[in-house]
């Protein structure tokens, strides 16, 4: 979409009152107007993060995106092993990469810097030391399963069948342990976004394989893609285009039902931001742990 489309994109969401817009992509550093895009939501009144894999993250862009209204943003890293994650990411120097990265977000943004983990076998026991980490760049960890086919055949999720990332049930000990250092750690005051809640969730998924959970996409979140489509979420493919009478298909029975057919032939997921958008405004007692967190950052009283 050109930017003058995205501004009725915007117009469009602000009548749905829509609070909360994350731009990804892709990655949406490689928009030479990714900056415009940023003001322009951020005239509208939408809190915006941005989803960056930090390869393209510099002093200058970083600025840019603060003067234009930026604050939130989430980058990943699944392992501090520099070999490990090139592998996974097909990089080079990634590790370094993203440290630097979020030196320099740190010093231009002051909303949340999150740090995406994907959890697999290959850093099951790592996820302790990479928490440590991101905290000590001011950033937050949020630990998200991988979400893989049980085997090279079966019906596909995101990321394929991948054998060494698969846990098998003899990994589970491990995950366990782990997990359980990381909720001490929550309880210390180490910056981890996730919630209590979705920790015990994905420790349960990690046990039984079972993602199961009430979601309501399609209404409360939506994903809108590059053409305009506009779909329950990402893993699904649109319903409807933005570019199109969106308003009135979004109002109607029927967009309403196929999003419904969607969710309930759907096995489930544990991906964060859908989850946890959730959590918080269902369960109050996840809504009062997750702006205690933010109390903690605008007093600075996190683990030192
Ligand atoms: S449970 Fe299914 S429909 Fe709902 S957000 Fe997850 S993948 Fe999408």
């Amino acid at each position: 979409m050109i930017i003058e489309e995205i501004e009725q994109c915007a117009k469009i969401l602000k009548e749905l009152k829509v609070p909360n817009i994350v731009v990804t992509g892709g990655e949406p550093l490689l928009r030479s107007d990714i900056v415009d895009i940023v003001r322009l939501l951020n005239k509208y009144g939408f809190s915006v993060r941005l989803q960056t894999n930090g390869t393209l993250v510099n002093e200058e862009k970083i600025k840019a995106l603060a003067d234009a209204g930026l604050k939130n943003i989430t980058t990943s890293l699944d392992t501090l092993d520099e070999k490990k994650f090139d592998w996974i990411c097909r990089s080079k120097d990634l590790v370094q990469k993203i440290e630097k990265s979020l030196d320099i977000m740190a010093k231009y943004l002051d909303g949340f810097i999150v740090v995406s983990t994907v959890v697999s076998r290959i850093n099951a026991s790592e996820l302790p030391e990479i928490v440590k980490f991101v905290h000590s760049k001011r950033a937050y960890s949020s630990l998200v399963p991988v979400h893989l086919q049980k085997t090279e055949n079966a019906p596909g999720f995101c990321y394929g069948y991948n054998k060494e990332m698969l846990f098998s049930r003899e990994d589970f000990p491990e995950i366990k342990k782990s997990y359980a250092e990381i909720l001490k750690m929550k309880k210390e005051g180490y910056r981890i976004i996730n919630s209590k809640k979705f920790l015990n969730d994905s420790l349960e998924y990690f046990r039984t394989g079972n993602y199961a959970w009430d979601c309501k996409a399609g209404k409360r979140i939506f994903v809108i893609y590059s053409d305009g489509g506009v779909a329950p979420c990402g893993v699904f493919p649109p319903l409807i285009n933005i570019k199109s009478n969106f308003l009135e298909k979004f109002r109607s029975a029927e967009y309403e039902e196929s999003a419904r057919r969607i969710r309930e032939g759907c096995s489930g997921c544990i991906f964060a931001c859908w989850r946890e958008t959730s959590l918080f405004i269902d369960d109050f007692a996840t809504r009062m742990e997750q702006m205690m967190l933010y109390l903690r950052k605008k007093t600075s009283t996190h683990h030192k």
